[in-house]
């Protein structure tokens, strides 16, 4: 049976979020993003207070079990939580997102080495946003080919060695890195002793201070300017082999389909929320604005600029549910959420321009908040693989 029917917890959660991101996310984003020194928002006082706000209540152990300290919830719930704080902001919305990509492998590893114990237990009591992961996987020479996983030709070049009871690390990640900067622990795909392709490359959950690990400047870019991204750089970094846990091999390519399942489900639902702020500000705007004698919104073509929007933005939930609820039956599938994520994320792309366009010249303007929604867009198209790539492979599965 179809049910859209949300419990009255769920409810209660979904309306205390969208609270949280009208008073908090929004106006410490619109504060952060018109920073021009990266570096200077991520330090800055906003940044610390927004975060740990956003702590306080859990927001970034949302998807951890509450037998390790954190809040359970299922995936639907959480894709209802993150369409929420992306209305306040994506970038915030994608920081708390990628934070807990570390603890989740950590609860794995707690008997493998004193770090997962002493990081997850840090991570989940963290009341001021000081505890973060991030997921390096993209390479200055490998973005795209990463995500056409399978094919044998296709590797990276950073690498650990095995050398007795250790791992010797070298290489460098992308300046996409989302949290790179700021991240105090990384998950980190790299290729393992020598092998090729998705299956001969494996993934280590590593402390982020090693010796011989450096990070570049945070990136300085078009939108999601509230979410830090960075160069990670290895120089024969020394890890116990217990901090590999994810080996290559066959169940590899499985593994990572899901974790990429999950990634495009969630870019999607960010899309969804951008698109639904712009939708919000523009509505609001249309009827309030007057011009030949009558609020705009009563001119044909901009009621159905917002009609369409509307339509959209709940024709893309509808199949990001979808792809949520086969996550939330164990039943993730790849196609789905890849389909939801790039129709989600070029609607966001055209509705957000669309609501620019229902500003009128007040929409380039700083002043008003939906240019930063445009750009923000932007990066979602791109995000966790490009749209075109990310389509060219769920169409293989048809
Ligand atoms: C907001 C954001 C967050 C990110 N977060 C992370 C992160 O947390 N960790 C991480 O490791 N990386 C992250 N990335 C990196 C992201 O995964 C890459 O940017 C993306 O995979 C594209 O790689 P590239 O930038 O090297 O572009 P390229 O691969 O160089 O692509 C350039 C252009 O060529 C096209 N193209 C490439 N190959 C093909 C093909 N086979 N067929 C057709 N067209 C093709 C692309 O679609 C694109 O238009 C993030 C990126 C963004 C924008």
């Amino acid at each position: 049976m179809v049910d859209f029917a949300l419990t009255e917890e769920v409810e209660k959660i979904r309306d205390m979020t969208r609270e949280f991101a009208k008073k908090e996310l929004r106006p410490a984003a619109a504060e952060l993003d018109l920073i021009q020194d990266p570096e200077e928002a991520y330090t800055s006082d906003t940044m610390r207070r927004v975060l740990s706000r956003a702590y306080e209540i859990g927001f970034h152990k949302m998807t951890l079990g509450t037998d390790v300290g954190g809040l359970g919830a299922p995936a639907m719930t959480s894709t209802i939580v993150q369409e929420e704080l992306a209305v306040g902001d994506a970038g915030l919305a994608s920081h708390l997102l990628v934070a807990p990509m570390i603890a989740g492998s950590a609860v794995a590893g707690r008997d493998r080495h004193p770090f997962y114990g002493e990081y997850l237990d840090a991570f989940v009591n963290d009341t001021k946003g000081e505890h973060g992961g991030a997921w390096a996987i993209t390479e200055p020479q490998h973005g795209s080919d990463l995500f056409q996983f399978g094919q044998p030709a296709i590797h990276m070049e950073a690498k650990a060695i095995r050398d007795g009871d250790d791992y010797v690390i070298s290489g460098q990640k992308s300046a996409f890195v989302s949290n790179g900067w700021m991240a105090d622990a990384f998950l980190l795909m790299v290729k393992l002793d020598g092998g090729d392709g998705m299956e001969g490359t494996a993934t280590f959950a590593i402390p982020g201070d090693l010796p011989g690990m450096s990070r570049g400047k945070p990136l300085d870019k078009l939108g999601l300017r509230t979410l830090n991204q960075a160069e990670v750089f290895f120089d024969d970094v020394r890890i116990p082999r217990e901090f590999l846990v994810m080996p290559g091999g066959p169940a590899y390519k499985l593994l990572i389909e899901r974790i990429v399942t999950a990634g495009n489900t969630a870019v999607g639902t960010l899309a969804v929320g951008v698109a639904r702020a712009a939708y919000e500000e523009a509505l609001a705007y249309a009827k309030e604005r007057v011009q030949g004698d009558k609020v705009i919104f009563e001119h044909q073509v901009i009621k159905m600029k917002l009609f369409n929007a509307f339509r959209q933005i709940e024709a893309s939930r509808a199949l990001l549910w979808k792809s949520s609820w086969l996550l939330n039956t164990g039943k993730p599938h790849l196609p789905t959420a890849m389909a939801a994520r790039t129709l989600a994320s070029d609607m966001a792309m055209q509705v957000t321009a669309d609501m620019v366009q229902v500003f009128g010249g007040y929409g380039i303007s700083k002043e008003n908040p939906v240019e930063k929604f445009y750009r923000d867009a932007k990066l979602l198209q791109i995000m966790d693989g490009t749209n075109e790539v990310v389509s060219l492979r769920a169409a293989e599965e048809l």
